[in-house]
């Protein structure tokens, strides 16, 4: 039997220049064979999330439901949290457990994942796991550019033919687009949202400019209530509120992947688990398909669960942040720990806050393509954001 021909392709070395160039996500199509199909696969230079969603779902994105429109396709949403938590993980372990019953249950033989290395607790290090051990190895958020298709090879070559794949945004739209070659029977997806995502050393700068101890930060997260929750290794929590965060030295921080980006709510996996819909300390759940409900029928009894509300009037808490944003204001302490104690008291809550969030990042986004790669804005921004964005009033 003849080869493939991607497998005839060369795979990038390490460090050099990608295709997408500047806006490349580091998703690790490129080092791999699979880098053959990278013009039509790659999330930044082939956008194609309308036609990957109608395949990978069965139906496009009803972009007339409001909820469909910001959310993606789905059949349901809800907020859940573990009755027993997994210590370590990120929020409650939903995700963890759920690659880790998938195992053991024999669906899968592989889960592609990210561990950390020895070295460095945010370096990522992507790994086909094939035990639940090496499953919660890869607990807690990478908080960084992870190469996760980097072991994509590996799976064909190694003859898995029933796989789950974890990942962010970017990864899942390369991987739905070379979804058909890589010889599998049956892909799981399980997603997790994304957003302001950075490089190593972009990391290093946020927590040097944020926390009071950077060296010591274990986890981080921006969370529903305003505010980024640190983790330090002694078990102390330390919060920073948004409006005090130092734009001006991190307008330039978060990767320009990721300043383009549009695919927040991780619109082609099967099922999303975040936080963002769900009230303060729970999950968010969106099952879009029905590999996606199977997916969470494992562990249905591992959860405690709620629906999703909605509260308060996100738009002009969001109008009035795009300026702020644009000039890089920064309040000074005492201001900005007001502003997050009314804000949280009477501002968006529930899925309003999720829209809070999409709607800031997808304008400020627009701005970014728009000015920095404005041969691009008419292909890179897909329907569904464009209409988000058209919303409001945006600077020039
Ligand atoms: P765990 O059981 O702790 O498992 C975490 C999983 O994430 C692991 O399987 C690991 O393989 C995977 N992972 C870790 N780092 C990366 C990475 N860099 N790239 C790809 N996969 C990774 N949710 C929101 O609602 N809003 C957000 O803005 C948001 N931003 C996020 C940004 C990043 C970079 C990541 C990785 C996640 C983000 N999430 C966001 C999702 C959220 O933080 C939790 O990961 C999710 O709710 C699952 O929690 P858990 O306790 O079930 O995960
Ligand atoms: Fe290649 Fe992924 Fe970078 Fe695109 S984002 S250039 S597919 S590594
Ligand atoms: Fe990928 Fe978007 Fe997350 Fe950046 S914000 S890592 S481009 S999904």
């Amino acid at each position: 039997m003849t080869a493939p021909t991607h497998q005839k392709a060369r795979a990038m070395k390490p460090g050099s220049r990608r295709p997408a160039k500047e806006l490349c996500s580091e998703c690790g199509l490129c080092d791999t064979y699979y880098i053959h199909y990278v013009k039509e696969a790659c999330a930044f230079l082939n956008q194609q999330m309308a036609d990957l969603e109608a395949t990978a779902h069965h139906r496009p994105r009803d972009l007339d439901n409001p909820d469909e429109l910001y959310f993606g396709v789905h059949q349901q949403m809800f907020a859940a949290r573990k009755t027993e938590p997994i210590a370590g993980a990120q929020w409650t372990g939903i995700v963890s457990a759920i690659a880790c019953e998938m195992l053991t249950q024999n669906l899968v033989e592989g889960v592609v994942c990210v561990q950390n290395t020895k070295e460095d607790r945010f370096q990522p290090m992507p790994v086909i796991a094939r035990t639940p051990e090496e499953v919660l190895a890869a607990r807690v958020n990478k908080p960084t550019l992870s190469p996760n298709l980097s072991v994509l090879e590996q799976v064909e070559q190694s003859g898995l033919k029933r796989l789950l794949v974890i990942g962010v945004g970017c990864q899942i739209q390369a991987l739905r687009a070379v979804e058909k070659e890589l010889g599998l029977e049956k892909l799981y997806v399980l997603g997790t949202p994304c957003v302001d995502n950075v490089s190593r050393a972009g990391l290093q700068k946020f927590l040097d400019t944020t926390s009071r101890s950077p060296d010591t930060v274990v986890y981080y997260e921006f969370m529903q209530d305003f505010r980024v929750h640190f983790k330090h290794e002694d078990g102390s929590t330390e919060t920073v509120p948004f409006f005090g965060l130092n734009t001006k030295e991190l307008k330039d921080v978060f990767a320009p992947s990721c300043m383009s980006c549009f695919d927040y709510v991780n619109g082609l996996a099967d099922l999303v688990v975040g936080y963002m819909g769900a009230p303060f300390g729970w999950q968010w759940i969106v099952v879009r398909n029905d590999t996606g409900q199977e997916m969470l029928d494992l562990i249905q009894g591992q959860l405690e669960t709620q629906p999703v509300g909605s509260g308060g009037d996100r738009r002009a808490a969001v109008q009035q942040s795009i300026p702020a944003y644009d000039k890089g204001v920064t309040l000074p302490m005492w201001a900005a720990k007001l502003m997050g104690v009314v804000i949280e008291r009477i501002g968006p809550k529930g899925l309003e806050y999720a829209r809070f969030s999409i709607d800031s990042h997808f304008t400020r986004n627009y701005l970014y393509v728009k000015r920095n790669h404005p041969e691009k804005l008419a292909d890179h921004v897909p329907e569904f954001a464009r209409r988000i964005v058209e919303q409001y009033q945006l600077p020039d």
